[in-house]
């Protein structure tokens, strides 16, 4: 890892309960963990309550949300605007996760508009972006994740990753059990950070980059070890107390 701080995100996805949040609130205290920055992100409907018990629990854990409304109001139905995220003390955001992208229908251009939306509220947005199976094997992984980065670019300019994170996630890797290797992994890393730096090369040096895609406790230590891996996007894992936090003890 470069010298910047670890950051250990986990993506709940529709899992998780009243009991999965008060375990969480108080077993994340920050003698356990310390040196690393821990973000949770469980269902919206969670979150008002988890910022709550964070916060009266002493815990490590800053409270994210796994989607937000590009816009900031109005008629909506069943969205959530930046405005309501911070009103619950959630300060993190991811967007364009594969399953939206692939689920909801999410383009490039629609996640950087998320992704700005975010930012103009003080929500710091972590863009999640990565490749298919199919993708890795014609060879346009990197135009995939180019196209990706470039869509907040654009509308967003190069700026925006000074307060932005970038989860790079394979989808053949999110949830199958079979994660990238740490070497497939730093090199789809090492080349997000020089196409930012062609823009800027003190923001490319400054963002943290995290690896998701079947991160657990036995492959964590690896993939941290990597020059430009500075953490991890954990959804599977990141549901049972003891594999989160072994995985966040091993950064
Ligand atoms: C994810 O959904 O962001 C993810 C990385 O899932 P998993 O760790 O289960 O592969």
């Amino acid at each position: 890892m470069t010298q910047l701080k670890p950051l250990i995100a986990a993506n709940w996805k529709m899992n998780g309960d009243k009991a999965l949040i008060a375990e969480f609130s108080t077993a994340f205290t920050t003698d356990k963990v310390n040196g690393i920055d821990i973000i949770v992100c469980p269902p919206s409907i969670y979150l008002d309550e988890f910022s709550s018990q964070v916060a009266s629990n002493n815990s490590a854990i800053a409270v994210g949300a796994q989607n937000l409304s590009d816009k900031e109001s109005g008629a909506f139905t069943g969205e959530i605007s930046a405005a309501m995220l911070q009103q619950v003390n959630c300060n993190f955001a991811i967007v364009g996760h594969s399953e939206r992208r692939s689920l909801f229908g999410e383009t490039p251009q629609f996640v950087a508009s998320k992704y700005a939306t975010a930012l103009a509220n003080n929500i710091t947005p972590i863009l999640c972006t990565g490749e298919s199976e199919q993708q890795r094997e014609d060879e346009q992984t990197f135009t995939v994740i180019a196209q990706d980065i470039d869509a907040v670019i654009e509308r967003s300019g190069i700026e925006s990753f000074k307060d932005g994170i970038i989860a790079y996630e394979p989808v053949w890797a999110i949830g199958t059990g079979k994660s990238a290797t740490p070497e497939q992994a730093q090199d789809v890393h090492a080349f997000i950070r020089k196409h930012l730096a062609k823009h800027d090369e003190e923001v490319a040096a400054g963002v943290r980059i995290l690896y998701g895609g079947s991160v657990n406790e036995n492959n964590a230590a690896e993939l941290f070890k990597q020059k430009d891996i500075n953490g991890a996007l954990v959804g599977g894992a990141s549901l049972v107390v003891d594999k989160f936090m072994a995985i966040c003890q091993n950064a």
